[in-house]
């Protein structure tokens, strides 16, 4: 049991606090914890937060490695995800959001080793968005300065309330915070989404635009703000009026410190990446008049730090091929989806996502033809397609690690118990392992290559005058 959580045990129940949630991207660190041989008790948490740390006690927690479906060796196991993946000659390495970054540098450093292909799960929701971060650049800022300045919050395609459920409370909309301490009544809220969601029931001014018309609209408010008028066609490609739509200009030009919260709702719909950079300029001109910043609502909890790992070892987010040695990036080549579609991936290593829950019907289709290796917590989709599954680490709860906020804050999230197996200590170590056997497994083949060369019998070769004569012979036996 880890000594870094501050813990207290009666009997045999474990109260811990400031816990870290590995679910969404807040990452709240103030989570209280109350775990016993049967039963887990959160404070704090959200109902999903809280649905993440009962799985420490769940019943579909896979606990020994399986092969084939069948329960197998730790060794055996570890031996058998590596001969598939070596063996492949294009393998694909998924690295989901739900582990820790530590354990993310391994699986990309494997894959750059073998020569395959590297995504994450950023390639099925905000990779646009991150393209477009690639593209403008992002003025950003933390989740600390949001709470304690933002008097205007915009929330573009983003259902904050549905899916970051202590959002409002706790960064945005409701929370007091230094220069803030009006809470809710200090605050403007302008809602843009088709639907009239839970979070626009909050807004001052809640932007119903036509789905697909992101850009039409970011473009409108930004044209007001340069001192011109939309197109007259506005109102009719929209369905905004032209009322609200200088409403909203005017609310951002009168805001001390405004943020643009996107949500999939720009980066999924028609004109991705260019709706997430016209997002971006409509930042930069926000910081003509006041401070203005944009902030990505990241839906898994480390979905942010796979970005930020790639980043900075190979330069690239996303969607990465190492087969020619040097990292290259083709989001819709190279990503995961278009890869398996096409039949070109021969080995899959998936660690802590449920592709087979999530991937279109084609991509799963080609998943189930090739060697599937998953690193998995729970029974599921996933666990039933794979050849070999290593039983997963729950982190932040049964190891340390470090998870990026949707803020790209780096958090240490710290354990308060241990793992039901000691075959290995977290998806980290599990990583290494495989990477050690890989590695003995491509020595080993080297070597044999080396053998097979030297049993080859030598032989030398002709002379000139020998290899004419035996033309010569050649050439009369034809005539
Ligand atoms: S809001 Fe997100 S990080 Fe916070 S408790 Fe809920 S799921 Fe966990």
């Amino acid at each position: 049991m880890s000594s870094e959580a501050q813990e207290s045990e009666i009997s045999n129940k474990i109260t811990c606090t400031d816990v870290t949630c590995p679910v969404c991207g807040i990452a709240c660190d103030d989570i209280e914890v109350e775990l016993d041989d049967v039963s887990v008790v959160t404070r704090n948490a959200c109902i999903m937060g809280d649905a993440k740390f009962k799985e420490l006690r769940s019943s579909h927690r896979i606990t020994k490695p399986l092969i084939n479906g069948k329960e197998a060796p730790w060794s055996e196991a570890v031996d058998k995800a590596a001969e598939f993946l070596v063996n492949a000659k294009r393998p694909f390495f998924f690295v989901g959001s739900e582990t820790t970054s530590e354990a993310m540098a391994i699986a990309i450093e494997i894959a750059e080793m073998l020569g395959g292909l590297v995504d994450g799960n950023a390639t099925i929701c905000h990779g646009p968005t991150v393209m477009a971060m690639q593209d403008v650049g992002q003025a950003g800022c933390t989740l600390g300065e949001t709470r304690n300045r933002a008097d205007l919050d915009i929330y573009w395609g983003a259902n904050p309330e549905d899916s970051h459920p202590r959002h409002l409370s706790r960064h945005s909309i409701f929370v007091r915070g230094f220069f803030t301490e009006q809470g809710r009544y200090g605050r403007k809220v302008i809602v843009v989404d088709p639907r009239r969601s839970t979070t626009a029931e909050h807004a001052d001014l809640h932007l119903q635009l036509k789905p697909g018309t992101d850009f039409e609209v970011l473009s409108a408010i930004m044209t007001i703000l340069n001192g011109f008028e939309p197109h007259e066609s506005f109102t009719d490609v929209t369905g905004i009026s032209r009322e609200d739509i200088h409403k909203a200009a005017e609310m951002v030009k009168d805001a001390r410190f405004g943020v643009i919260w996107v949500g999939l709702g720009i980066a999924s719909t028609r004109g991705k990446h260019y709706n997430a950079s016209m997002a971006m300029r409509l930042t930069q001109l926000g910081n003509k008049t006041g401070k203005f910043v944009i902030l990505a609502n990241r839906g898994h909890c480390n979905v942010t730090g796979f970005n930020q790992v790639l980043n900075w070892s190979h330069g690239f987010p996303y969607a990465v091929d190492f087969s020619t040695g040097a990292p290259r990036y083709q989001p819709g080549e190279y990503s995961c989806v278009d890869a398996l579609r096409r039949g070109e991936v021969d080995a899959l290593f998936c660690m802590c996502a449920d592709l087979g829950a999530h991937l279109p019907k084609i991509a799963v289709e080609r998943m189930c033809e090739i060697p599937v290796v998953s690193i998995e917590t729970a029974e599921g989709p996933q666990a039933f397609i794979s050849d070999v599954v290593l039983p997963g680490v729950l982190d932040a709860m049964e190891c340390t690690g470090t998870f990026y906020r949707m803020d790209n804050v780096p958090i240490y999230a710290r354990s308060f118990c241990d793992p039901p197996f000691d075959f290995t200590k977290s998806n980290e170590d599990t990583c290494t392992q495989l990477r050690d056997a890989i590695i003995q497994k491509l020595e080993a083949r080297e070597k044999a290559k080396e053998e097979e060369a030297q049993a080859k019998p030598q032989t030398t070769p002709l002379s000139d005058e020998e290899f004419g004569q035996r033309l010569d012979k050649l050439v009369s036996r034809a005539g």
